[in-house]
């Protein structure tokens, strides 16, 4: 007896605050009868989807993450990840329109905030129905499915992170993850201590997170994009900015141990007219960045310190080609807790809670 299989085309979809995760899977194992019988539509769908890694101006296909030969509802093939911002939703539920997905499928999974704000919009729209599930249900499925079937390592951790040249990325067994902290850096935060893959706490979040981050740094700078945002961040020194141990103590503050480079006062240089006028868009970019990642590091330390736990895995679209952050956070973490504390990373990292919607749609 087969087991149900929902009709294709298999989808997972997250609609965050900022950005719209789309997992869409692919199968490999298409006999030459269902190549027959697979209809106009899906195969428009499919074709669409596999072979452009751009959709309009806005979406894109994450190829580099790409998953191939992944088993899926007995089935075997492609996990493509794709993104795209959360306010051109319209014009993607126009395309789904436009490419007649409602004669495929009734439903569709989705998660995130935007699973219940565009419900309304997809069943006029489209007639489809978005079947809804929890996002942080979703981030802990996905995480679990994705770790263990990539092949190569998906956990990783940074060697020395404070030393530029000694610096590298290092896989890290993930095999057994639990208890952990997961810190997810959306556009907000959601600090989560779990304990098996169906015990878990949302036991903390901060509204200063990546939206955070790209809307002050907007004000800030001007700057339009997160790309651009990562891109003057890496060429500003912060400490223009911040107002360190040092600008007061005029070194080390060696009774408690804050050597003079510690940040005494975020943004605290910024008092002065002086020296507003020498601060730099890239300064002020990574004084930004530096600030948002160290608030987050610092709650999640706190979280991790009650909950007893030492591995803190940090994910979502926040530390999408950002370096900086992911560095600051592994030294922060072992330097605050002497070491006992470890900060882990995803390369799927903010594609999880859409992972595990698809999953649920396999249920
Ligand atoms: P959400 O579900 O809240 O949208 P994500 O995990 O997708 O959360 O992360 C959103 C954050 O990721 C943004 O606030 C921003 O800091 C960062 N980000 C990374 N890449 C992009 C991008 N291309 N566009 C917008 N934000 C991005």
């Amino acid at each position: 007896e087969l087991p149900f299989k929902p009709p294709m085309p298999w989808f997972g979809m997250d609609i965050g605050g900022s950005l719209t995760k789309l997992i869409y899977f692919e199968p490999k194992d298409i006999t030459d009868e269902e190549k027959e019988q697979e209809v106009e539509t899906l195969r428009v769908i499919r074709k669409y989807l596999t072979s452009n890694t751009a959709y309009g101006k806005t979406g894109v296909r994450d190829e580099q993450l790409e998953m191939c030969d992944m088993p899926l509802g007995g089935r075997i093939g492609t996990i493509h990840f794709i993104r795209f911002p959360s306010s051109e939703m319209t014009a993607f539920i126009e395309l789904a329109k436009a490419k007649n997905f409602s004669s495929l499928a009734k439903s569709i999974c989705a998660t995130g905030g935007g699973a219940y704000k565009f419900e309304d919009e997809f069943k006029k729209q489209v007639h489809l129905r978005l079947h809804k599930f929890d996002e942080l249900d979703c981030l802990i499925q996905g995480m679990q499915y994705i770790d263990r079937h990539n092949p190569g390592f998906e956990c990783y951790y940074w060697k020395q992170p404070n030393e530029p040249e000694q610096c590298e990325k290092v896989p890290f067994d993930f095999r057994n993850p639990y208890p952990c902290l997961i810190v997810n850096i959306g556009s907000g935060v959601s600090i989560l201590a779990v304990y098996s893959a169906t015990k878990y706490s949302r036991v903390s979040g901060t509204s200063l997170g990546g939206g955070t981050f790209l809307g002050l740094c907007s004000l800030l700078t001007g700057c339009e994009t997160f790309e651009e945002a990562i891109e003057l961040a890496s060429l500003g020194d912060s400490t223009n900015i911040d107002k360190l141990v040092r600008d007061i103590y005029g070194g080390d503050y060696g009774r408690f141990n804050l050597s003079g480079d510690t940040v005494a006062s975020s943004f605290g240089n910024m008092i002065s007219q002086e020296r507003r006028k020498t601060a730099s868009k890239s300064d002020l970019a990574r004084a930004t960045l530096v600030t948002i990642t160290n608030n987050i590091g610092s709650i999640a330390r706190m979280c991790a310190i009650q909950q007893g736990i030492q591995n803190v895995v940090f994910v979502g679209n926040f530390l999408r080609v950002n370096t900086i952050s992911m560095k600051l956070l592994a030294h922060a973490m072992d330097f605050w807790s002497q070491g006992t504390m470890k900060a882990l990373f995803l390369e799927h990292e903010g594609y999880f809670g859409a992972m595990g919607c698809l999953l649920e749609l396999m249920r």
